[in-house]
């Protein structure tokens, strides 16, 4: 169900072979760490665009484990959202009104370093989503169902498109949301098969794609993404403010850009959940907020996300600005 087999043929997994392929130096390579629960997973795609013995770029920073992950840093938590507290199923969350969010997998196709969600206890045992549905199906004041993770994208077409046929049959539901960052380690993911299977779904889909920096994209991804467009899926973006990684107008500006030409729509930009081991890229919100105003006079109005904050316990995501 899961598709292993392509992320282990795409990725570096192995911190030895990483370094190799990277060419660190001993004192680089000095800086990285065995992390055993939330291990380098690193698609190919991404390594190639890593300057050799450099871990100052923003595919770097992002996604290999270093030693300032061990330190520990005040108000830094495991479970900052407090995801674990608004459980209804065992792969159903469900924080705000008329939406509900599916942990399809615990399976992403990287491991992003500031991940919030590296310590969660996903449920593992079940593979379908029965009692998901069955929530769904009781709860018609949801009309609008998150496929989150994890990545949904790491679930096979044919698992994807069994749950289409069930969501088709629920009448309240409207929208069905993908939250994926899949497609920018592997965009061959986006198969026939895949496109097909989003055709199967009769509700609205729109696509929300997690990207943080302009380097991760190429020609490949927006041909990639031209694909899922044409089917009258909007592609929305969701950006981390990290530090070091896209803390600066240029970044920003780059970034934004590049998505609106090719029709993406930045969405949210993300202040960082506060969990264990994120320290190191920290932004405060003065930060954000004075980067963000600086763009609002260079960008069209589109091009600018929301900055908002996940707190637990509000009915939505807070507004920065
Ligand atoms: C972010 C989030 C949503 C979606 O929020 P929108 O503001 O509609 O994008 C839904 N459920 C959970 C648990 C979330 O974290
Ligand atoms: S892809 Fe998303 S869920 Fe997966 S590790 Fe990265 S941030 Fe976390």
């Amino acid at each position: 169900m899961i598709l292993w087999r392509q992320l282990q043929r795409e990725s570096f997994t192995a911190l030895d072979k990483v370094a190799l392929f990277l060419e660190l130096d001993p004192e680089n390579k000095a800086k990285l760490l065995s992390h055993k629960k939330f291990p380098l997973l690193l698609p190919k795609r991404l390594a190639a665009k890593i300057k050799k013995n450099d871990l100052k770029g923003p595919i770097a920073k992002q996604f290999l484990p270093v030693l300032e992950e061990t330190f520990l840093q005040e108000g830094f938590v495991s479970d900052p959202v407090e995801d674990g507290s608004f459980r209804k199923t065992g792969k159903l969350l469900q924080k705000y009104q008329g939406r509900a969010l599916i942990l399809s997998t615990s399976v992403c196709a990287m491991h992003c370093r500031f991940c919030f969600r590296q310590n969660f206890a996903y449920e593992k045992e079940k593979l379908g989503f029965e009692e998901e549905l069955a929530y769904l199906k009781e709860d018609t004041s949801i009309h609008e169902v998150i496929l989150s993770g994890g990545d949904p994208l790491s679930l096979s077409d044919e698992a994807l498109k069994a749950l289409f046929v069930s969501l088709n049959e629920l009448e309240h539901i409207r929208l069905v949301r993908f939250h994926s960052r899949f497609p920018i380690g592997i965009p061959e993911r986006i198969t026939e098969e895949f496109l097909e299977a989003l055709t199967s779904c009769k509700k609205q889909i729109f696509f929300m794609l997690h990207v943080n920096h302009s380097e991760e994209l190429d020609d490949d991804h927006f041909r990639t993404f031209k694909k899922i467009q044409r089917l009258g899926i909007p592609i929305l973006t969701q950006t981390v403010l990290l530090k070091d990684v896209n803390d600066d107008k240029e970044s920003l500006k780059t970034l934004f850009l590049l998505l609106v030409s090719h029709g993406l729509i930045p969405y949210y930009i993300n202040h960082l959940d506060q969990v264990q081991g994120a320290g190191h890229f920290m932004v405060s919100k003065e930060k954000g907020l004075a980067l963000l105003e600086e763009l609002r006079s260079e960008l069209p109005g589109y091009a600018l996300p929301t900055f908002v904050e996940e707190a637990p316990h509000q009915p939505s995501k807070l507004v920065i600005r």
